[in-house]
């Protein structure tokens, strides 16, 4: 449980008593309180990244009304849930009803008891603290269905899905997208000469090394066991062998230092990059950059081979 102090809260009045008398109880209960004296400030303020997700609004304003700032947070896409409630002079059951319509989640009546604003507020933390509870579970469970556990980078799955939507939109913007398939040279060696556990360490830096070879907008993912797919959008051949080269030479310039052992690695690169204005399923482009990492390997490996698109189409057909 957060501390109270944590707790932003909206008061919007243009009552001047009001405001004075709601600050200095919320104050007093440990909520941080921001306090405007219009409605089109108050939204202006709960349309904010950072916004409170308490809101105590009056009903009649200048500007905007309490009710209209509640229809324009209900409408808002946000995942962040405010909880609204309406203070007002007003306390024909008619009004209720309308203000609740309007997406109010509660409604006082002025004068108010102030015990009985504390309590109701209580309500709101609960839902906003619950909300914010699945929020984090939901972003913990598509972290672990997008990424690789061992090594962070996106899985097989992700990096599928990243692929067949930079091929739609290199296509609709007219840009090359650039390809590797990576894979650690005798990695089986590796094991077999310091356990698997160390080859799960020199998997981790494998990809870190890759990650720190790659742009902001390439995805790095994990195809497979020692197996790696970079998509690189905007790269031509040229520009995809260069970067290739680079992380070839990244990975096998320094050993991976483990405890007890200095391993040294290589890797062999498939590279193709898809021209621009082409447009090509994952598949097809996944099976040129294989046949790349293949070459690569029956040549001795530690090396990128660029496979050309043009090429392989006129093969195949
Ligand atoms: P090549 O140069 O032809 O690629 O030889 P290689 O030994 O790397 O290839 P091979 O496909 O024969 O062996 C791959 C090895 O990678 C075998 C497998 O045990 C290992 N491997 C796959 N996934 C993991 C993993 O998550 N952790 C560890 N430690 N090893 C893995
Ligand atoms: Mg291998
Ligand atoms: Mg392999």
């Amino acid at each position: 449980m957060e501390p109270e102090t944590s707790w932003k809260i909206l008061v919007a009045d243009d009552s001047a008593i009001s405001r004075r008398l709601l600050e200095s109880v919320l104050e007093r209960w440990g909520y941080q309180v921001i306090s405007v004296q219009d409605g089109t400030r108050a939204w202006e303020i709960l349309d904010q990244a950072d916004a409170p997700r308490l809101a105590i609004l009056d009903w009649m304003m200048p500007g905007l009304s309490g009710p209209e700032v509640c229809r324009l947070v209900r409408e808002k896409a946000c995942p962040q849930y405010t909880y609204l409630i309406l203070l007002t002079a007003r306390n024909d059951k008619a009004d209720l009803i309308a203000g609740m319509e309007a997406g109010a989640d509660d409604y006082l009546v002025k004068p108010f008891d102030t015990n009985e604003l504390k309590v109701r507020l209580g309500p709101g933390r609960r839902i906003i603290q619950l909300q914010q509870e699945l929020l984090h579970v939901q972003e913990l469970l598509r972290e672990q269905a997008t990424r690789d556990a061992l090594t962070k980078l996106w899985n097989r799955h992700a990096i599928n899905e990243i692929l067949a939507r930079e091929l739609a939109r290199s296509f609709r913007e007219n840009i090359p997208l650039g390809i590797l398939m990576a894979d650690i040279d005798r990695f089986k060696l590796v094991n077999d000469t310091y356990g698997h556990v160390s080859g799960d360490a020199v998997l981790q830096e494998i990809a870190r090394r890759f990650l720190a070879s790659s742009r902001p907008y390439d995805a790095v993912g994990r195809y497979g066991g020692e197996e790696f797919l970079l998509i690189m959008p905007g790269c031509d051949e040229q520009a995809a062998l260069q970067t290739a080269e680079r992380m070839r030479e990244a990975v096998r310039q320094d050993p991976v230092e483990l405890p007890g052992a200095s391993v040294r690695v290589t890797t062999s690169f498939g590279v193709m990059s898809l021209p621009r204005g082409q447009e090509a399923d994952a598949e097809a482009v996944i099976r040129i950059a294989d046949e790349g990492l293949y070459q690569a390997k029956q040549a001795g490996r530690d090396r990128c081979v660029l496979v050309p698109y043009v090429e392989t189409v006129s093969r195949a057909g």
